[in-house]
């Protein structure tokens, strides 16, 4: 196994020692004394355009419908999924994740790869509204759209169908694409996903569309109060034959790795805050545009999700 974080951090530390002044002549608190002098010697500087904001759209709602859960959250309509993304944009917030709930679902999840889809509704609504303003991503799975709320076609003996559900995948890609997001995210983590989504783009003409792929996505009870928002959790079972166990972080290189390969225009690691030793792995490996999804039930312990915090919501990149 490489390492190559930990061989250069020893480097850089033997260096360190040697080249530093020590106390009383160094003193380090002398450049945190004031909120300027922190500011103005601050490593490392997080700002709203560096920020994407996850926002869920409901079919079936004439009025915003606040997420108990999710506090300062709510599913939204098309209205006012436009009306939040403007609101954002002039925030100076990057753009918007969108989740989309179907008021109809069904074993397929065919509403997912409809044109008239709620997503690729809200999609075409906030695109037409903010154009160039707002990065649109659409989350792209079937769990909020089948009836069952797994990520895929389920098959009687293997439960989720790699290959069936890689094929319905391509398919939304395309949908989502047409309807104008600037970017499609597979969150599913199905073997070949990015590749099947590479090739139906562009064979269908987006082939400016980018893939933003959930690569290193963990199983985790941090999801819990999203799954409230986007109402995809499983009826049954759960999804830990195709997400990510806890104990692995070698395989989460080779899952980035493959995604790569397979034509990811960006890479992520859900949830971040959990899991911030694979997060720097990934960026230290591969030097490849990384995302890090601050999910719901981490933004809910922290009180970033409360307003009290970045005010953006539940994920940062
Ligand atoms: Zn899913």
């Amino acid at each position: 196994m490489r390492r190559p974080y930990t061989e250069s951090m020893t480097k850089a530390q033997d260096r360190r020692v040697t080249s530093l002044a020590g106390y009383p002549d160094l003193r380090l608190r002398r450049l945190r004394r004031t909120a300027g002098l922190r500011r103005a010697f601050a490593e490392t500087r997080l700002s709203p355009g560096e920020m994407i904001a996850p926002l869920f759209v409901k079919e079936a709602l004439t009025e915003p419908s606040p997420i108990p859960s999710m506090p300062a959250q709510s599913q939204h309509t098309l209205e006012s999924v436009v009306k939040e993304a403007r609101e954002l944009a002039g925030l100076g917030v990057a753009g918007v994740l969108l989740f989309g709930i179907p008021a109809r679902k069904d074993l397929r999840g065919s509403e997912a790869w409809s044109r008239s889809g709620v997503t690729q509704q809200a999609i075409r609504a906030v695109k037409d509204e903010l154009g160039d303003e707002a990065v649109v991503i659409a989350d792209l799975c079937l769990c909020e759209y089948t009836e069952h709320g797994h990520c895929g076609i389920l098959s009687e003996d293997t439960g989720v169908d790699n290959d069936a559900t890689i094929a319905a995948y391509a398919q939304i890609a395309v949908a989502q694409a047409e309807a104008g997001a600037d970017l499609v995210a597979p969150s599913g983590m199905m073997d070949g996903q990015v590749a099947a989504i590479r090739a139906a783009l562009d064979s269908s003409g987006a082939k400016e569309t980018a893939i933003l792929a959930y690569s290193s996505k963990y199983a985790s009870s941090f999801y819990g109060p999203f799954r409230e928002a986007a109402e995809g959790a499983p009826r049954f079972g759960d999804r830990r034959c195709h997400q990510q166990d806890s104990a692995n972080v070698e395989e989460a290189l080779r899952e980035v790795a493959l995604d790569i390969a397979e034509g990811a225009d960006a890479v992520m690691v859900k949830p971040a805050l959990a899991y911030l030793d694979v997060l720097r792995a990934v960026k230290q490996e591969f030097s490849y545009p990384t995302a890090a999804y601050n999910v719901s039930g981490a933004a809910t312990a922290t009180g970033t999700g409360t307003g009290t915090g970045s005010g953006t919501g539940t994920g940062a990149l």
